[in-house]
């Protein structure tokens, strides 16, 4: 048993990186920003990281379609071949060398980053035994609220679906507002916040479909019980409407690195940040960020831009391990999908909340026989493709 663990302590390298390609079609169209962004089908990535002792973890990359932020799932595969061949050989339980060497291979580029730091996190928890929410400094697998997901539309269809979402446990809404029309936007959100029951609210996402004026216009003339999310498009413009109005704001598509969350905290641009592993570049950064926020004192929603359950569940272990009162919400990108890669598996939506897995690492095993064949697979410096 000790020469087991001494080994394991010792002795690990990664010796191979298998990629796959996974289209994921949405049920139904994705309508944001103002209904500039469609969202029809999501490219996602997985990789599966071998070790040279018979361990494996797997990690998802799958940005939001093409429009949301600067990545798409081909560049995802492009960054992962520059990446795996320099990490042959490294130890993937060293969290933070690989991911120096990854920023020293290929700076930026983040959501190519993060499929290879979740399964080199998966790994670390293989070996610990321990599943990743504890890892990443939960005491146990609290539950997390999950919020529901409204397509931008007329107000009496979102209502609609909010009464839908509410049957079915939900309590926390994400919607979808803003467009160039502050009195339409006023009409659309007093008429949704007058439908609401007791017992719920809406974080209004204008994903920054406002200019500063008409975000200012338009949040001093209703009156909100939840949140104001990404009014405008950079973090300067939403901290110059944080100024002037009383609503709380959670800061979502501005964020991108540690330093543009400290940025946001100096000027005072939010009380919530939205931290999406995928767009920062992993779990590694992605706790920094949320360790940094619960110190400031920020609320934190945690889930990932896209992707199959695999990520959710990934974004569901950071979110448990929250601190209960800095942690504001999750949400699902499952729901939206009309794909499933690993059926029954991972995170799910049980009434309104999920609950981490309980297995060492992030607890979802993807069948390789169902995925099919690899798209490229990285072994000691050879590339099969
Ligand atoms: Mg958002």
């Amino acid at each position: 048993m000790v020469a087991l663990a001494e080994k394991r302590c010792i002795l690990m390298k990664i010796v191979g990186i298998a990629v796959w390609q996974l289209d994921l079609p949405l049920t139904t169209p994705y309508w944001g920003s103002g209904g500039r962004l469609k969202i029809e089908k999501l490219d996602s990535t997985l990789v599966r990281v071998d070790t040279d002792a018979g361990v494996s973890g797997w990690g998802e990359s799958c940005p939001w379609g093409n429009t949301y932020t600067p990545a798409d799932g081909p560049r995802v595969r492009a960054g992962i071949a520059v990446l795996a061949p320099l990490l042959m050989k490294q130890d993937p339980r060293s969290l933070e060398a690989i991911n120096r060497t990854m920023d020293t291979v290929l700076p930026g580029h983040q959501y190519a980053k993060s499929a290879i730091d979740m399964a080199c996190w998966d790994i670390l928890g293989k070996v610990t035994g321990m599943p990743l929410w504890r890892l990443l400094g939960g005491t146990e697998a609290d539950l997390v609220a999950v919020t529901s997901s409204i397509s931008i539309g007329p107000s009496d269809e979102m209502i609609a679906l909010i009464r839908d979402a509410y049957s079915k446990g939900y309590r926390i809404h994400s919607a979808m507002v803003g467009g160039s029309d502050p009195v339409a936007d006023i009409a659309c959100i007093q008429a949704v916040e007058a439908a609401l029951k007791s017992d719920e609210k809406v974080a209004y996402d204008v994903c920054r479909a406002w200019l500063p004026a008409v975000a200012i216009q338009v949040l001093n003339n209703v009156s909100v019980r939840g949140w104001i999310e990404q009014p405008c498009q950079t973090l300067q413009q939403c901290a110059h409407v944080a100024s002037r109005i009383t609503h709380p704001i959670i800061l979502d598509e501005c964020l991108y690195t540690f330093e543009d969350y400290l940025s946001a905290w100096r000027l005072g641009a939010c009380e919530g940040v939205k931290v999406k592993p995928n767009r920062v570049g992993g779990l590694t950064k992605a706790r920094q960020i949320r360790d940094f926020g619960v110190a400031v004192g920020w609320q934190v929603h945690v889930d990932d831009l896209g992707g199959s359950p695999l990520a959710d569940t990934a974004a569901i272990h950071l979110a448990s391990s929250t601190p209960a009162a800095n942690r504001l919400a999750s949400s699902l990108c499952y729901h939206h999908l009309a794909a499933d890669p690993v059926p029954g598996q991972g995170a799910r939506s049980i009434d309104g909340f999920a609950a981490p897995p309980t297995a060492p690492g992030l607890g979802v095993e993807p069948d390789i026989t169902a995925l099919g064949m690899p798209a490229s697979v990285f072994r000691k410096g050879r590339r099969h493709a």
